[in-house]
């Protein structure tokens, strides 16, 4: 049995070999006020985030990494 962490991708949820996945900073667009779910106009801020091999080849490919503040938990993610 293994104490290894689990760790999973802060964008899509990928759990798996955590060798895939790298703490980072990215720059987030943020969509939303950080400690209210207000809409604002869109501002960048830098997050030490997981980030997994494919999400950060979508970063590569210029894909921005946006992030919302939901209900009950802060969410970051692509557009599509
Ligand atoms: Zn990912």
């Amino acid at each position: 049995m293994s104490k290894e962490t689990i760790i999973s991708c802060d964008l899509c949820w990928y759990t798996g070999d955590n060798s895939n996945i790298k703490n980072i900073n990215v720059d987030v667009i943020m969509t939303t006020e950080q400690d209210e779910w207000r809409a604002t106009t869109p501002y960048f801020e830098k997050f030490k985030i997981d980030v997994c091999n494919e999400c950060q080849k979508r970063r590569l490919n210029w894909e921005p990494v946006f992030w919302s503040w939901a209900q009950w938990y802060n969410d970051y993610f692509f557009k599509k």
